[in-house]
């Protein structure tokens, strides 16, 4: 049998006759033999004979196997070829070995690296407001463009709405999205509307922010001070306060460089451990003393547990501050986009394009991984993402470590040859496929009848499911369910 048919209903009713028969011997064969010591899938029948003979078709024990690809999970100290299995949305195994036969659906990865779902903790998402000149407007992207494709499947918003718009972001965006959306609020009650909003001091309230945050605990995960020009803390002292009135770490987008507020004063007086300072090699605060070594505040500041962030954009990434900065040992805690509208078609291209900027730069791809999964999760205290453990949420991504010659740029333009670029050949949220570049989970069209409807089933299919083969409350054509929080 080929592998990757689907064996479920919607493959006995549309089979050629031996075959329909030959799975409905499997099948029956099946019910009187499953132990599923592992499944996640609630067993719906008892192992009596009786019951057995009387039963439906036995539920696979496993809805997808990602089978023979080299696994990367931190958290887990997993660098090795593994196979993992899905069930019910979670992962239900990862073992050197899984049998094919258990799974409703297998697809083989050997030869690709297979690592949690991507988490990207600085973009900019709320979009769709007509705003112009905003990242609570135009200058956001609607994330679902922009994620799967590069093995995505959770983002931050980096502070584009506060206390006051929050609400408005999440049913016009967040609710709406199928990348998992959570958020850093803004400091400012109206967000990154522009100077005339994010230099106003009147509006940056510790308390509503901190009581809209605990209103969507998990959801907003932390506060964001951004892009302010004058030369108080206020911005800073206030967002800290918000983050510790709601337990949420604090990440700081620097702003102008004012010499009444230091780098080195932030990263070793001002934040908290477990706080963020992202743009770490932008260069544009004194990353690099005038001797060109790592700012010894930026060390003292780690020493501290003060959290280094990328988070690259359109003008926050320099070789000639990352690569010395690299050099002297000082890496990324996480490594992050800065997605935007400005940023996406510039130097920076995508999560995997900065990824690559730091294997090129002579880090190693287990490092990278965990950069781009487990750590950014932690440092957001979302301990369910960001790894592969059975019973985690099956959000993984399937790349390839293509060799040739490629170019990197940075933010103002000055480009970086290298040797390997990472690409998405497929991405899964919750256990479904909702990505696959070239359609390894996918039946050759030849191999299909004639008049072949939708080929996927629900349970592992984001993409293609057949009518009716979703479980639950049905999700529709089209994919992945939507974000609920
Ligand atoms: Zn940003």
């Amino acid at each position: 049998m080929d592998r990757n048919a689907p064996l479920g209903p919607e493959n006995l009713a549309m089979g050629p006759t031996s075959k329909r028969l030959a799975l409905l011997a499997s099948v029956l064969a099946c019910a009187f033999c499953l132990a599923r010591p592992f499944s996640l899938v609630p067993f719906p029948f008892s192992l009596s004979t009786d019951a057995a003979a009387q039963a439906p078709a036995a539920v696979p024990k496993y809805d997808l196997l990602l089978r023979g690809g080299h696994v990367i999970d931190a958290r887990n100290k997993i660098s090795a070829v593994r196979d993992i299995a899905i069930a019910g949305g979670k992962i239900a195994a990862v073992e050197a070995k899984l049998n094919p036969s258990d799974a409703l659906k297998t697809v083989d990865v050997t030869g690709l690296y297979v690592t949690p779902g991507l988490v990207d903790i600085h973009t900019h998402n709320y979009t769709g407001t007509g705003e112009r000149g905003s990242y609570a407007g135009d200058n956001s992207v609607s994330p679902d463009g922009f994620t799967f494709r590069v093995g995505v499947t959770t983002v931050a918003d980096a502070g584009c709405a506060g206390w006051r718009n929050f609400e408005d972001f999440k049913q016009r965006i967040i609710d709406r999205s199928k990348t998992r959306i959570l958020a850093f609020i803004n400091i400012v009650g109206n967000g990154m509307r522009g100077g005339k909003f994010e230099q106003d001091l009147s509006d940056m309230e510790s308390k509503p922010t901190a009581d809209m945050a605990l209103k969507y605990p998990g959801l907003i995960i932390g506060v964001k001070t951004a892009h302010y020009a004058g030369p108080e803390w206020a911005p800073v002292e206030r967002a800290v306060e918000a983050g510790t009135m709601a337990n949420i770490p604090v990440m700081v987008d620097f702003g102008a460089n004012k010499p009444e507020r230091p780098l080195a004063d932030l990263v070793t007086k001002k934040l908290r451990p477990g706080d963020i300072y992202t743009h770490m090699y932008s260069g544009l605060r004194g990353e690099l003393d005038p001797s060109g070594h790592v700012n010894p505040g930026m060390i003292e500041g780690r020493k501290r547990g003060v959290i280094f962030d990328v988070g690259h954009g359109g003008g926050s990434f320099l070789w000639r501050v990352a690569v010395p900065a690299i050099k002297e040992g000082f890496l990324p805690d996480s490594i992050s986009t800065d997605l935007h509208i400005g940023s996406m078609n510039a130097g920076m291209k995508d999560m995997l394009n900065v990824m690559d900027k730091f294997l090129a730069m002579g880090l190693q791809l287990d490092d990278v991984v965990a950069q781009s999964t487990w750590h950014p999760a932690r440092e957001i205290k979302q301990d369910g993402l960001g790894h592969l453990s059975v019973g985690a949420v099956a959000d993984v991504a399937v790349l390839r470590l293509e060799k040739g010659r490629f170019g990197l740029v940075d933010m103002n333009g000055a480009r970086m040859d290298s040797t390997e670029r990472l690409m998405c050949e497929l991405t899964v949220k919750d256990g479904r496929v909702v990505y696959d570049l070239n359609g390894i989970s996918r039946p050759d069209w030849r191999t299909l009848p004639a008049g072949y409807g939708q080929t996927g089933d629900g349970r592992w299919d984001g993409l293609n499911p057949a009518r009716g083969t979703t479980p639950g409350p049905q999700r529709g054509r089209g994919g992945a369910a939507p974000n609920r929080r």
